[in-house]
């Protein structure tokens, strides 16, 4: 017998333990099926999606290349372990990974989620220091950025930064070298905007020279950090971080398992200040938001210093029983196929434009301190005072409040705090664009007009 919809409800308030979600005010959203840019719920009520499902959707729902690609899958085989074992989808998308990926990034280790693909590059790194030509056993420490976020396991969440999310863990994390984020919107007294990435680069250049003989590597998110509230960082920074990590011979991680696929303009953000960074993170939009991947790609230099016999034990001892999944991996390769076949690429700058125009008039909103954009990534910060760019008091939840708004006329967002972000899926329509600025910008009149201080 069907549960019915009060069931769902039910069962969804009571049993399911929603993901960053307080579980004593949810209110169930039972989205039932989707199609393009198109969520349904189960009471048949539409909504856009304009984070594309949390920043993983790449093509559109039910694209029909990643559909039939996922069925042919099926009458295939469903998953073989990458425990010494292989499969051709797993195979193939590896090595299409490896050509659409920063030049020099040759290898690629699979896992399930974002966070793991992180966790990889970390110990790789920390392990590569320990067997590489001439070991450098005293470097175990990493360089991170406040406000970064890199998942919710523990070695991710040792090198994130939000203290928010983070705090309450800290006893049980390791200890990071941490500075500040190279945020443009919020500069430190005295710092101006066209100082800024000179600025920030010298806070790296002094942390690694004082500390590059204890360090493994240096973990980023280029250009953007997302979860911070789309923080974008100095135009040159990344460039110049991985220059100065050259210099200092300690690794640089790119974690681009928000940025990558195509959201910031360019395949890979990384691509932006032509940088190759030691291991890029992937996750997200790599199975165009389907299933659950995530891949972390490195260098000839790093998988030399784990080849040997068994018996020197330089294996990397690491692993996910469903990494390199073969339906997840026919997903991967659709992705990459309909990015060819569309030109998703060539046609991202009208739509970015589009949404910059609309974003200029939110700007002029009284209550809209900032607004940032990339690609098709933007963020439109709400403030309490535009001057001194002081927030609103966070229990006020303005963010969330208009999202709530956008909800009741047909759009579904995810604040970060009073950041809304807008991260269309690449297939949004310049009409859809113009829909969701047009209910935030309702949704920031509501929380702001006759709302008390
Ligand atoms: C979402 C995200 C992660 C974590 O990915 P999960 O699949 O949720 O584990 C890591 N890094 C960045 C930059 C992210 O945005």
């Amino acid at each position: 017998m069907q549960p019915s919809l009060d069931d769902l409800k039910r069962w969804d308030r009571e049993i399911v333990w929603h993901a960053f979600t307080q579980m004593a005010e949810y209110e169930p959203l039972i989205i039932e099926r989707a199609e393009g840019c198109t969520l349904f719920d189960v009471e048949g009520r539409q909504y856009l999606d304009a984070v594309s499902s949390l920043w993983c959707n790449v093509h559109g729902h039910r694209h029909p290349v990643l559909d039939q690609a996922v069925r042919r899958q099926l009458d295939q085989v469903a998953h073989v372990t990458s425990l010494g074992c292989s499969n051709p989808a797993t195979i193939q998308l590896a090595r299409r990974l490896v050509e659409v990926a920063p030049q020099g990034l040759t290898h690629v280790f699979f896992a399930g989620d974002g966070a793991s693909a992180v966790e990889v590059a970390l110990k790789m790194a920390f392990q590569y220091w320990r067997q590489c030509g001439q070991p450098r056993p005293e470097k175990r420490r990493y360089l991170a950025f406040d406000n970064a976020y890199h998942g919710d396991t523990l070695g991710s969440v040792s090198v994130g930064g939000v203290a928010r999310f983070h705090q309450m863990f800290r006893p049980l994390l390791f200890d990071v070298l941490r500075l500040p984020a190279p945020d443009t919107y919020r500069l430190p007294p005295g710092v101006a905007l066209e100082g800024a990435g000179d600025y920030y680069l010298g806070l790296v250049e002094q942390a690694l020279r004082e500390h590059h003989q204890e360090l493994v590597a240096v973990v980023i998110e280029p250009l953007i950090q997302a979860a911070a509230g789309m923080v974008m960082h100095p135009p040159g920074f990344l460039r110049g971080v991985r220059e100065l990590t050259r210099r200092y011979d300690v690794l640089l991680i790119a974690d681009e398992v928000a940025t990558g696929f195509g959201r910031t303009g360019t395949m890979f953000a990384c691509q932006q200040e032509q940088v190759t960074p030691d291991f890029l993170c992937l996750g997200k939009g790599l199975t165009g938001g389907y299933l659950a991947m995530s891949a972390t790609l490195t260098t000839d230099r790093v998988w030399e210093a784990f080849l040997g016999t068994f018996e020197q034990t330089r294996t990397f001892f690491h692993g996910h029983t469903y990494g390199g999944n073969p339906l997840a991996a026919a997903a991967g390769l659709a992705t990459l196929d309909v990015f060819q076949q569309e030109r998703t690429l060539e046609r991202l700058p009208a739509l970015a434009g589009r949404l910059a125009e609309r974003l200029a008039e939110l700007r002029k909103l009284p209550a809209v301190g900032d607004v940032r954009q990339r690609g098709l990534i933007a963020a439109v910060e709400l403030v309490r005072d535009r001057a001194t760019r002081e927030p609103y008091d966070w229990r006020q939840r303005r963010g969330y409040h208009v999202c709530r708004h956008a909800l009741q006329h047909g759009v579904w967002m995810r604040p970060l705090g009073d950041v809304l972000v807008i991260m269309p899926p690449l297939v949004i329509t310049c009409e859809q664009l113009d829909r969701i600025a047009l209910a935030v910008g309702e949704g920031i009149q509501r929380v702001t007009a006759d709302w008390p201080d």
